[in-house]
This record gives structure tokens, sequence and C-alpha cells, in this order.
């Protein structure tokens, strides 16, 4: 183990003296913006509980009966397995409020399938960790190459699972990526991790041009237009406008952000995790990784844009009142199906075309990035479709 990485290990231990006859810690297993995770081995866990079996299926978690039995955990059974845990450390610099955010909706959340549960969590003045059961999971950059339909047909069944979870509790995860839903391709199991970012859906939230029946809005346009053309001829941006500056929740990760909440949506839905499963499934599909690489939400609007063309991308843009203009000349007004951006990436030509499997993957795909949140599919349709239903082997 690296030299700073011991001695975060032992400032753990330090802040929590509990921790050494509970967890020994083994090493650092994550670090992201937010924290650092480390794995350990509980050391306490009662071996006859089969409940706390985390390792081999962490997906049928249940709460642990409330016993304490310390004082057989130094000499251990023959018949004892080892089981490990995820210690979460939070950063400090993270709000008090966003913490208690991320292990309230953990904890509502704990009996999810395909959700990882939290176990239990400790806080020592302003650090707070969580401890999640350890879920064994490959490298996402080193076997999304090689998943076939069938495999990606399974991987994206077990993700789903977990977003109907999720979205049936009415929260939005907000940061779905590679990263945050665990996968062993052995076992072919994952589990949704990360709540970090996680919000109620509804909370912090104004009403947005999008969620007004087709009806309004087509009346609404028709009004504005009249009352710019007669009162306010000129065309350009207006010189002092008055108007408030839109704020809308922007987390997230740059290049899985669905375009509403580019376009500064302000009644963000549970749909905005569906957009994000779909570049997932896109980047194994064309087998490039990151598929999109922009820098910021401008570059993000025009990497969308150059798939699906201006003319789409200006509707999607007036369903939250946005203006989408754009004079790069690779974009163009109708933009490009999914099949061809598919065969594209993949460097397969006309002779070579889409399997009828790779075909029905493309149609679920489609149905995951649509631009209009209220016509993309809920999780709930998306395992009724066709690509991830049971009975398609
Ligand atoms: P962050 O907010 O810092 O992104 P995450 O909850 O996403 O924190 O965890 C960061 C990384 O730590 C994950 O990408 C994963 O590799 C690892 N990790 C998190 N939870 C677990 C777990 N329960 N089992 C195994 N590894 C985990
Ligand atoms: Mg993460």
């Amino acid at each position: 183990v690296d030299r700073s990485v011991q001695a975060d290990m032992d400032k753990l231990q330090t802040d929590f003296p509990g921790f050494r006859n509970k967890y020994r810690l083994i090493k650092r297993i994550g670090e992201g913006t937010f924290s650092t995770v480390y794995k350990a081995e509980d050391i306490m866990y009662d071996h006859f509980d089969n409940s706390w079996d985390f390792e081999d299926d962490s997906t049928k978690w249940t709460p642990p009966p409330l016993k304490r039995n310390t004082s057989n955990s130094s000499h251990r059974s023959p018949r004892r397995k080892a089981r490990y845990v995820a210690i979460k450390k939070i950063y400090v610099t993270s709000s008090p409020s966003r913490i208690l955010n991320e292990i309230e909706l953990l904890h509502d959340l704990r009996q999810c399938p395909s959700v990882c549960p939290l176990i239990t969590a400790f806080r020592h003045t302003d650090q707070v960790v969580a401890i999640l059961p350890y879920f064994r999971h490959g490298d996402f950059r080193a076997y999304f190459r090689d998943m076939t339909i069938s495999d990606i047909a399974i991987y994206l069944r077990s993700l789903f699972t977990a977003l109907k979870s999720v979205h049936d509790h009415k929260i939005l995860h907000r940061d779905i990526k590679p990263t945050n839903f665990l996968y062993d391709p052995a076992t072919q199991r994952g589990v949704l991790v990360d709540f970090g970012l996680a919000e109620r859906e509804g909370s912090d939230c104004k009403p947005c041009l999008c969620h007004e029946s087709r009806d309004t809005r087509k009346q609404r346009q028709a009004n504005s237009a009249w009352a710019q053309n007669s009162t306010n001829p000129q065309v350009g941006y207006p010189k002092s406008d008055t108007r408030s500056s839109r704020r809308a929740n922007r987390a997230g990760t740059r290049g899985f952000r669905a375009p509403e909440v580019l376009f500064k949506c302000t009644e963000q839905t549970t749909s905005i995790d569906i957009w994000s499963a779909g570049v997932i499934l896109l980047t194994i599909m064309s087998k490039r990784f990151p598929f999109f690489n922009s820098a910021d939400d401008v570059e993000a609007m025009i990497e969308i844009a150059t798939i699906f063309g201006t003319k789409r991308m200006k509707a999607a843009g007036l369903l939250h009142g946005c203006a989408f203009e754009t004079s790069i000349p690779t974009v163009g007004q109708q933009g490009f199906s999914m099949e061809k951006i598919i065969l594209w990436s993949t460097c397969r030509t006309d002779d070579k075309p889409l399997t009828p499997d790779e075909k029905l993957a493309v149609r679920f795909l489609e149905r995951c990035m649509e631009l209009d949140p209220s016509r993309r599919i809920t999780a709930e349709q998306a395992l009724e479709h066709e690509f991830l239903r049971v009975d398609n082997p």
C-alpha cells in the first residue's frame, strides 16, 4: 500500500477509534470528486448469519439482526469466510445538507434490487463515512468492447432494474455513468452506487414550458412570435435583457447530461437518467469511450446536434423555451441515424450491415435517447421492451 494511502487509512482509524475492532482496512479502491472509498474486511459479522453474504450477492442483502456478538471475533472459526465492506469517506468540503441528502436517499432505497444498500454510517465531527457491502466489479474500459448483444441486454436489464426502483421512489440519480454502476462480467450482476448528486423529483423545481400541454405551448409560441413581429421588429439579441438568468440543476458528468439539462430545464424529471443510460449503451455499441467528449455544455449541445441535426435540436430547445442556433458547417439539418453512427464508429461498411439483434438494440437505444424527455422511454417500459424482456434470450 502506497505511503500516503496508508497515512489516510491510519487517520481514518484514529478519527474513528471503534473502527479497529470492526473493520480491517485493506486498500483504497476509489478516489472521486466527492469521496475516497476503501475496501475493508468486516471482522465483526456473525458468520452464521447468511444475510451478510455481500460479496457473493449484494443484491440479496437484507438488514442484519440487532445482535452484538464481539466475543468470538478474535478466534475465527475455520468455516468463516471473509466478508468485505466498502467504506466511503465523504470529503469534509461537501456541505452537511449534501451529505445528509446522500445518506437519507440511500436509506430510502435500502431494499431496492440492484441498488447497493447502505449498511450504516458514522460521523466524527465534520467527517462522515458510509459503510456499504463491497461489490466485486470489473473495470468498464476493460470489458465493454467484448460484450455481445446478449451481454449488453443482461447488463442493461440490471441497470434498468435499479433505475426502475429508484424512479419508483421519485428519486433522480443524476449521475448515471459506468463508474457508478458496478458490474461484474463474470457473474453478470450489477449494483448502482453513488447517490451524491441524487435528488427527489420536484425539489428545487420551477415550472418549465416543457410541462405545458402541447396545445398551450403552441398557442404561447404563436402569441410571442406575433408580439415580437408587431412591437419589436429588429432581430438579434436584445441589448438590455431584463429577464433574470435561468438557474437549473446541471449537476452530473459531462458527456452524460441529457439535452434538457443542457437547455437548463427547470422542471427535470427521472427521464434524465434514462438518457445517460442511453449514452452508456451508445458507448458500448460504438465501442468508443468516452463517446461524447465535450469540455462544456455548449460543446455538448453541438455534439448532440451533430447526431440529431439542427432541425430536431431546435425543436428540443423550444420545448424548454430555448433557441438553438449554430453556424458550424459540420452540423447538418437532418443529422444521422443511430444505425449509421454505430456502423461508422465501428468502421463497418454497408456490406456488413447490423444483425437483427443489433438492430433491436439500436431501436431500444433510440427510445432512450429521445430528445424530448416526455417521449423518452421510462425504466418500467424499458424492462418490457423486446430488447430487455427476460423471455428474450
Ligand atoms: P464518488 O462520489 O467519489 O464518485 P462513489 O460512490 O461513486 O463515490 O465511489 C467511487 C468508486 O469507489 C466507485 O466508482 C467504485 O469503484 C468504488 N466503490 C464504491 N462503492 C463500492 C462498493 N460498494 N463496492 C465496491 N466498490 C465500490
Ligand atoms: Mg461516483
